[in-house]
């Protein structure tokens, strides 16, 4: 999944500036705030955390663009197929991609699979791909419409999208995503919004990090 930083805005600092408004006024300009910021989060006092956020450019198939766009406190600009042509650029599962599932459908754990159905799931989506890929060129040399051609792609598609929010959006989006719960393309993206998130706020990444329990 292709997770790349558009632009981060705001700090840890501004965090804790924020919250401190209302307390001592618009004089707030304290040094220390690594505790302010983790109390803020932990206590549920979440507003200062909508003062900074992130744009970040995904590059992910479309049944993971499908999961993203669910987070309505975001803004999105997603490529268009109307308006361009798609590239042939299709999800294959990774070696390492577990392609079973056991136990109930809310509950269930992901377990290997055989050699045999890591052959045949991908030679199945690779010939699936290939052929929506032909039929859809073949429409397109036809002079058929980019919005009507494009209904024969499937959702293994890669797409583009920026995705817009504060950091109150993108920690909210981290306790779903960034979790064995959901989709497991849906938590490698979220894995590179971590990253980057851990990058440019250290200290609002710990103080999330405490309260979700991760290592
Ligand atoms: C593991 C997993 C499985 C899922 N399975 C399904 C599924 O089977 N089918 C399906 O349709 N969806 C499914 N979803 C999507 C899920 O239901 C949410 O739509 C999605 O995760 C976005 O969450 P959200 O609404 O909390 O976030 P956002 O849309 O980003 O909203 C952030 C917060 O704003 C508030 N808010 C947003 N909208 C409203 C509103 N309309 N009214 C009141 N408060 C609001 C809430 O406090 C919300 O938590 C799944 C999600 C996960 C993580």
């Amino acid at each position: 999944m292709g997770v790349e930083l558009i632009e981060a805005w705001g700090s840890d600092r501004k965090v804790a500036q924020s919250a401190r408004v209302s307390t001592l006024g618009l004089d707030n300009d304290r040094e220390k705030i690594a505790g302010l910021v983790k109390a803020l989060w932990r206590d549920g006092h979440y507003s200062p955390f909508e003062s900074s956020g992130m744009t970040i450019a995904f590059d992910v198939p479309m049944f993971v663009r499908d999961q993203l766009v669910r987070h309505k406190s975001f803004s999105f600009s997603v490529k268009s197929l109307r308006y361009s042509e798609a590239a042939p650029k299709f999800f294959v599962p990774d070696p390492l991609r577990p392609l079973v599932q056991v136990g109930k459908a809310l509950d269930y754990r992901r377990e290997e699979g055989t050699a045999l159905q890591r052959k045949i799931t991908a030679a199945i989506i690779k010939s699936n791909a290939k052929q929506s890929w032909d039929s859809y060129q073949y429409m397109i040399n036809l002079g058929i419409c980019d919005e009507v051609a494009r209904s024969v792609l499937p959702t293994s598609l890669f797409t583009q999208l920026w995705m817009t929010g504060s950091l109150r959006s993108w920690l909210h989006f981290l306790d779903q995503r960034d979790d064995p719960h959901a989709q497991f393309e849906i938590q490698e993206a979220a894995g590179g919004v971590r990253k980057i998130l851990g990058e440019n706020y250290p200290v609002t990444h710990d103080a999330w990090k405490a309260t979700k329990g991760n290592s």
